[in-house]
């Protein structure tokens, strides 16, 4: 397939990050690396530039831009060395990229994508946070911009794949699927006592370790829907979830005369990234092809509301529509962080959302601002960590 696309990198060192350098790396002919941009692992992110040797590199945090300078000093041609949140601006709009893969966690990848989306860039969505928070700003600036937002993320490619050929007008409802995360087998009364450690073993997907927690609490899935909002346009009445423990379906979408498609795969994130960076060629891997005699049962059950507040949380944010879905979302985010440095506990995530969500929503305004957004994303983040310091529940360590 005679594709080379090139492409500018945000977050090269995570999981997002580290998995399209092993698509470019397999796939030499059709994919080459331009830029890189990196938060602060300066390690790592020395050994990507030796590998792909982009024109352009940067590191996030500036304290390590010296060192990042000396472990590539004998490299030539050097490439051109940037810090800080402009340097991650300058790599989203780098000119020889065509398109630029946005795997930032959470709602810093905003300002990166905006600048990628201006210059003209498409865009493989890998950052949810960006659509959640932005989409408000961001979709307009797609429809005059006239760039491609492909979805890198496993349901929104599952359900873009399945739409490929489906015309327009013609999808009727949207079906996650939800793996049910670390505790989908443990009884309701047991989550109170749950710690960061049990919340990072994901069954199913190889992830960060914001995601995975938001898959633990489902927040996760109540963000997919916000997002498969802005990216497929349909109504929150007809975004459903449903729980499918094996993660082979990604998840599905019916048509109008109730067909039904879904998109099925071994749970690895590197097929929905491969067909965002392909889109809309197909390109031939070696990986091992899914069998479903060997996967034998697939099975689907209700989500449980009771046991995970989160999902209507985000049903509610999304239907506020306006800087909801960016409160919420920063909440989430801040929250999730202190869970992670286990200043709260697990069951406190999502009642310091929803009180959050319940403060703001007197203040929300429809058609916000950039400017709107962000300072309702910095507003909400103050706000959980205040109201975590005076109703926090007793955290459990182990
Ligand atoms: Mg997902």
């Amino acid at each position: 397939m005679a594709i080379v696309k090139a492409i500018s990198l945000l977050g090269s060192t995570g999981s997002i990050g580290t998995q399209t350098l092993d698509i470019v790396a397999s796939h030499p002919d059709q994919f080459r690396v331009v830029a890189l941009a990196a938060g602060s692992n300066v390690e790592l992110l020395a050994q990507q530039v030796r590998q792909f040797r982009p024109e352009r590199v940067a590191i996030c945090d500036v304290s390590k831009l010296p060192d990042l300078r000396e472990a590539i000093a004998d490299i030539t041609p050097q490439p051109t060395l940037l810090a800080g949140e402009e340097g991650i601006v300058e790599i989203a709009r780098t000119p020889e990229a065509d398109v630029v893969v946005t795997g930032i966690v959470g709602c810093a990848g905003l300002l990166p994508t905006i600048a990628a989306i201006k210059a003209g860039k498409d865009i493989a969505l890998a950052n949810k946070e960006t659509l959640i928070a932005g989409g408000p700003v961001v979709l307009p600036l797609i429809q005059e911009h006239g760039i491609k937002l492909l979805p890198a993320d496993s349901e929104h490619s599952a359900i873009f794949q399945c739409l490929q050929g489906v015309p327009a007008g013609g999808l009727r409802r949207i079906l996650l699927t939800a793996s049910g995360g670390a505790f989908r087998d443990l009884p309701v009364e047991k989550l109170a006592q749950v710690t960061v450690a049990d919340a990072l073993k994901h069954p199913n997907w190889s992830m960060g370790r914001k995601i995975t927690i938001d898959s633990a609490t489902l927040m996760n899935k109540g963000l997919e829907v916000i997002e498969a909002h802005y990216l497929f346009g349909l109504d929150y009445d007809h975004i459903d979830i449903v729980i499918h423990p094996q993660s082979i379906i990604h998840s599905l979408i019916e048509v109008q005369d109730t067909s039904m498609l879904a998109q099925l795969g071994w749970a690895d994130m590197r097929l929905p990234l491969l067909y965002a960076l392909s889109y809309p060629e197909r390109i031939y891997t070696n990986w091992e092809p899914l069998d479903l005699v060997k996967v034998g049962t697939l099975t689907f059950r209700e989500p449980d509301h009771q046991k995970y507040p989160c999902m209507k949380l985000a049903y509610a944010a999304g239907r506020a529509a306006g800087c909801m879905p960016a409160v919420l979302n920063a909440a989430n985010e801040q929250a999730v962080a202190l869970f992670l440095d286990e200043k709260i506990a697990f069951l406190d995530i999502p009642r310091l959302i929803e009180q959050t969500c319940d403060r703001y929503h007197s203040q929300n305004r429809s058609n916000p601002d950039l400017e709107e957004i962000l300072a309702a994303d910095k507003w909400a983040r103050q706000q959980v960590t205040s109201l975590s310091q005076t109703s926090a529940a007793t955290v459990v360590t182990r």
